[in-house]
């Protein structure tokens, strides 16, 4: 009898240690609050640009079908972040944007939450809260994963209608994406969010009435573009309103308040090249970014008083350059059509830059931004 149990017992044994090992995996690893230096100058305004799955190939990538230039190179600062999430070491785009930008690992597919479903405010919240100006320009919908972990707090990033909602809760002074039929063509209820954000004071425009560029918003007051109703089309079809955009933003932004500005910038389609397994897709969207970086960088130069903050959310295809490639001819391989674990390089420039030298957790992104703009230890 004893003997039959002790069999037993030594057959589930594995499982009992991988249950442990399961547990222990996912608690360990729980990045706390980092104790930081005072930075040398505090920063009165950050702008982070975001490059969805933006690894260190995908720059590779630009770089050399780019002439041997990007902007990038013009950064003093490099580091280097851990991407993983709460529940998975391959990271989504909403958990690793929900560390940038509440500054706790979730699980994949939180949007604003940490791993117990407990919405966590964001930096962009946070500084809307101490009247510093906020803004987003992206090139996915608006209420795609990333924008909608710096605005939202939804369990699902797929309820993007949900997430719509949340840009009437929160005092957003600028933003720039797709994803108009989510706020005017709603499903879940008849509810019209444009004209709720036109009723709220902001000057709605859209795709339909002209493009950005021919636009001047008046920085007093609030401003919403919708660049498309569905998806914004990939630059190689056309699409043409990153960079202006978000040097638009920056110079709205710096006049819409004086206690400074919190901007979030993302180049959303480079993941949809990655998971594509398309090269050309990659460097396209990779270059198209990378202009818009140049021009934030002379705003910083010119401004003197901007953090500038350049990573990425993960890698997306497991992309590598092979044997046969050549300057401005890339013979890509790929290893999944999903995301990858690589390490993914950060880049600072401008007052407290210095902090983003380095390893770290994704989530310091979100405390050194804080510690950069002078925010209080939470
Ligand atoms: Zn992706």
């Amino acid at each position: 009898m004893y003997k039959r149990f002790f069999f037993l017992l030594l057959l589930l044994s594995p499982i009992f240690i991988l249950a442990q090992k399961k547990t222990a995996t996912s608690a360990a690893y729980t990045p706390t609050q980092p104790t930081l230096p005072k930075p040398l100058k505090q920063a009165k305004n950050v702008i982070l640009l975001i490059g969805d799955g933006m690894g260190l190939t995908q720059i590779s990538g630009a770089l050399y079908s780019n002439g041997n230039k990007l902007n990038l190179e013009r950064f003093p600062v490099a580091g280097l972040q851990k991407s993983y999430a709460a529940n998975d070491l391959i990271t989504d785009s909403a958990a690793s944007a929900t560390s940038f930008a509440c500054g706790v690992k979730t699980n994949n597919g939180a949007i604003g939450m940490d791993r117990d479903s407990m919405p966590v405010p964001s930096i962009l919240e946070e500084a809307e809260a101490k009247g510093l100006a906020t803004g987003m320009v992206v090139t996915s919908t608006i209420t795609h994963a990333t924008p909608a972990a710096f605005i939202a707090h939804v369990k699902s990033r797929k309820s993007e209608e949900e997430i719509a909602e949340a840009f009437l809760k929160t005092e957003i002074d600028f933003f720039v994406g797709g994803g108009e039929k989510f706020f005017n063509q709603r499903t879940i209820d008849q509810r019209n969010l444009s004209d709720e954000l036109t009723k709220k004071g902001y000057l709605v425009a859209d795709f339909s009435k002209g493009n950005l560029t021919d636009l001047n918003p008046d920085p007093k007051q609030n401003f919403a573009y919708f660049s498309a109703a569905e998806n914004p089309l990939p630059v190689s079809s056309g699409r043409t309103y990153l960079a202006p955009a978000s040097k638009m933003a920056a110079d709205f932004l710096k006049v819409h308040s004086d206690k400074g500005f919190f901007l979030m910038i993302e180049g959303s389609q480079i993941d949809w090249g990655g998971h594509g397994n398309n090269s050309d897709y990659i460097v396209s969207e990779t270059i198209d970014f990378d202009k818009a970086i140049g021009l934030i960088l002379d705003f910083a130069k010119a401004d003197g008083e901007t953090l500038v903050v350049v990573t990425a959310d993960h890698e997306t295809g497991g992309y590598a350059l092979n044997p046969g490639s050549e300057f401005g001819k890339m013979t890509a391989g790929f290893t999944t059509a999903g995301h990858s674990a690589q390490l993914i390089p950060v880049f600072a420039y401008g007052p407290g830059s210095e902090l983003f030298y380095g390893t770290y957790e994704n989530t310091d992104i979100y405390w050194r931004m804080r510690k950069a703009l002078g925010f209080e230890n939470k």
